[in-house]
């Protein structure tokens, strides 16, 4: 058979025997061993650092005081020499723009002095940059006659190398902004949003324990993704231009037996997995996880929590590395939030939590009574931040991809709820109904004993853990689920660090108020989170966040559940999102005009690809193989009525046929009225009102088209179809 998906189903078997091995000689060395060794960081930058450049870095670092110059040349001096012992003749200043993914233009460490050739890598090269960036995108902040974006050197991530595929790269995280100093990518406001956030929980912090001087964000990212043959991949022009499938029938054995979570590994998953895990140690990447998740061919691996400007670089270089060690396993990674329909998609959960420069977690219950009311404090107004600005959170993890994911029945809905578990619900409760009564009757300490009796239960409630919230406490942290698999977890992590910011800003400005009434200090406390308890009660939920009841009840208590991205990124627009992201100097109004008209612009290519690509594979795949099956039953049916069979002898082939009809009909006709509501829609100016019209009436195109095609791949031969069905692509040998 002259087609590609058999040709594909031929090799699989014998590509996948000859990739078990893994291509590295670490299989079985110690991590410990090799952690790290291509990062510029721990025993290596002493050894290759002058004391005071050393020190310098160390304290930047740690306090993000800036690095000047001279001390700079330093470094960069000793990043070379380092690079230059490891073979390394290049560098980039490696940054992520807002396409999603990572920029690098690479520079030899070669020159010429005098004409004498030479390697040099000066502090300048270092620590700022100036790429020709025009083709990026900057949503208007930046028009293409002024081109220039800087890049600038981010010492709190280290630089490391790069040497999976040809060749060697020494790569410097590094922030992307214009001309003018605005921001173009994912890192300048996270790094702004940690200060910021920084700022305020430190002035919160004061109030329960004055040796605290910092406190900072981490994050630990569970990613989840699937595997599939690289060439049965590449028989699917939809995986190959869309990363998902955009037609496909539902194979009899989907996740029904729920026999793939946490089941055994299958070989070629394990070696792809090794691999990608040693690559990521030597890259000082600390996974520490790996398992089946619930989709077959869907995996999932984790790291230890990390802090989150270093954890987010590490995730985008996971992301990165993750797709050259599956093409030296002949397999394909899918990050696409929803790569086959009707079996689960991937997601990014981001576990997200505070902690001290004296090293306590805000977010762990503790064993006093004045770390607990500092837990409750943290808390508390972290449910209020979410509560308050539940749709810029909705809009920060807004994408094309996550819409068929969110609130697919296995996903958490595109409603911002929160679940904390049953012990702490009392605890909150306990505290709405009484610490207002104990305060005015003096009674104060009754109150705080009867709380913080209880509160060493929680510990006990770990267990306790609801699936299906997007946004759940879970112990020492909050884990947002909702984040999308393929997605640069940053976008979320500014909107809660900045939201979080803003709440714990009007907090102590509330504290201080009562206090200057007369209140004692934890009296003042305790009214303040009492008043934030009752503010926020309406997004928490404990029940089943999958459910239609559920829908039902957000919408009584007025909770939003915006289902489309062009719905849900309108937010950006409203006075109250300008003003968080300014006033906690995150993002200028500007900038965030930038982020919004960006975002709507990737929505709008998106789906602009993905109706062409089905467009393209109804008339180039669909219709040829249903005609083609079609002619074969027409000279079935004809031989059989020359040989004078009975009519009901060929009953199931004309049913066939007509029903072949039916389908290629409806197709036909259907793309067509597509390709016009498109043409029509591709001429709406208004980026606003075009991106909605490609989400309500282009997108809206593809369930009827595809439900046909879908209908022909269970009618048509086998031996005719010509793009790997599902079973085929989900089944990893
Ligand atoms: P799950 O049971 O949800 O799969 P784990 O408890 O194994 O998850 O943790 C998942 C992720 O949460 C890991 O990346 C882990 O490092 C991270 N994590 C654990 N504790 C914290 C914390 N205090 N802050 C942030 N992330 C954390
Ligand atoms: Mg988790």
């Amino acid at each position: 058979m002259n087609n590609l998906r058999f040709s594909s189903l031929m090799e699989a078997p014998v590509r996948a025997s000859g990739q078990m091995e893994t291509h590295t000689s670490l299989t079985y060395a110690k991590i410990t061993d090799y952690y790290a060794c291509n990062v510029f960081t721990g025993k290596v930058i002493q050894e290759y650092l002058t004391v005071e450049a050393y020190k310098s870095l160390v304290t930047s670092v740690k306090s993000g005081v800036k690095i000047d110059r001279k001390i700079a040349s330093q470094i960069a001096s000793g990043m070379r020499a380092w690079a230059i012992d490891k073979g390394v003749s290049h560098y980039t200043h490696w940054f992520q723009p807002l396409t999603g993914t990572t920029a690098e233009k690479h520079d030899a460490f070669f020159s010429i002095d005098e004409g004498v050739p030479i390697e040099n890598f000066d502090g300048d090269a270092l620590v700022q940059q100036e790429p020709d960036a025009s083709s990026l995108p900057s949503g208007g902040l930046r028009t293409t006659f002024e081109a220039r974006g800087y890049t600038a050197w981010d010492p709190s991530s280290p630089a490391f190398i790069m040497d999976l595929g040809v060749g060697r790269t020494l790569c410097i995280p590094t922030a992307f902004i214009s001309y003018t100093g605005a921001s173009l990518d994912f890192k300048t406001p996270l790094l702004k949003s940690i200060e910021s956030l920084n700022q305020a929980a430190t002035a919160v912090c004061r109030y329960f324990d004055q040796r605290i001087n910092n406190v900072h964000v981490n994050l630990g990212w569970e990613q989840e993704y699937f595997l599939v043959d690289a060439s049965l991949a590449r028989a699917r022009p939809d995986i190959m231009q869309c990363g998902r499938t955009i037609i496909g029938h539902p194979p009899a054995k989907g996740q029904q037996l729920e026999d793939h979570y946490f089941g055994s590994i299958p070989d070629r998953a394990y070696a792809f997995m090794r691999e990608l895990e040693i690559e990521s140690y030597r890259l000082g990447i600390p996974l520490k996880t790996r398992h089946n998740e619930a989709a077959p061919a869907q995996f999932e691996c984790a790291p230890i929590f990390e802090e989150v400007n270093v954890a987010v670089d590490h995730n985008v270089l996971l992301m990165n590395i993750m797709e050259k060690v599956a093409k030296r396993h002949g397999l394909k990674v899918l990050l696409h939030e929803k790569p086959f329909a009707g079996i689960n998609g991937s997601g990014k959960h981001n576990n997200w939590s505070l902690q001290t420069d004296t090293g306590i977690n805000l977010l762990k219950p503790g064993k006093t009574p004045n770390n607990n009311l500092m837990f409750l404090t943290f808390f508390i107004n972290t449910i209020q931040a979410v509560h308050d600005y539940a749709d810029l959170l909705r809009a920060s993890i807004a994408s094309a991809g996550n819409d068929y994911r969110l609130g697919a029945h296995e996903a958490p809905p595109a409603i911002v709820s929160i679940f904390i578990g049953r012990y702490l619900t009392e605890v909150l409760d306990e505290i709405e109904s009484r610490v207002g009564n104990a305060l005015d009757k003096q009674d104060e300490n009754t109150l705080k004993i009867d709380l913080h009796q209880r509160i060493p239960e929680l510990f006990k409630d770990n267990t306790d853990r609801n699936r299906t919230s997007p946004f759940a406490f879970t112990g020492n942290k909050f884990e947002f689920r909702a984040v999308g698999a393929s997605a640069n977890s940053a976008s979320a992590m500014i909107t809660l660090n900045t939201i979080v910011a803003d709440t714990l800003t009007k907090f102590d400005a509330r504290v201080k108020k009562y206090i200057k009434r007369g209140e004692t200090k934890d009296g003042a406390i305790l009214r303040a989170l009492q008043r934030a308890i009752s503010s926020s009660k309406n997004a928490r939920f404990e029940g089943d966040g999958y459910s239609e009841k559920w829908v039902e009840e957000a919408a009584h208590r007025g909770l939003s559940n915006k289902k489309t991205t062009p719905h849900a990124l309108e937010v950006y627009n409203s006075e109250k999102a300008i003003t968080v992201f300014s006033k906690m100097g995150v993002l200028t109004p500007a900038e965030l005009r930038a982020r919004y008209e960006i975002l709507l612009e990737d929505y709008i290519k998106r789906i602009q690809i993905e109706a062409r690509v089905l467009g393209d594979l109804c008339m180039n795949n669909v219709i040829p193989a249903a005609v083609r099956y079609q002619n074969r039953l027409i000279t079935n049916v004809r031989g059989l009525q020359e040989l004078k069979f009975e009519e009901r002898d060929w009953r199931v082939q004309k049913r066939i046929l007509s029903a072949i009809s039916t389908h290629v009909l409806e197709i036909g006709e259907r793309v067509e009225e597509m390709i016009e509501i498109r043409k029509r829609v591709n001429k709406i100016a208004d980026r606003e009102a075009r991106a909605s019209a490609y989400s309500d009436e282009v997108k809206a195109c593809f369930t009827q088209i595809r439900y046909h095609c879908d209908k022909l791949e269970f009618l048509v031969d086998d031996q005719y179809w010509p793009l790997p069905k599902y079973r085929e692509l989900l089944s990893l040998t």
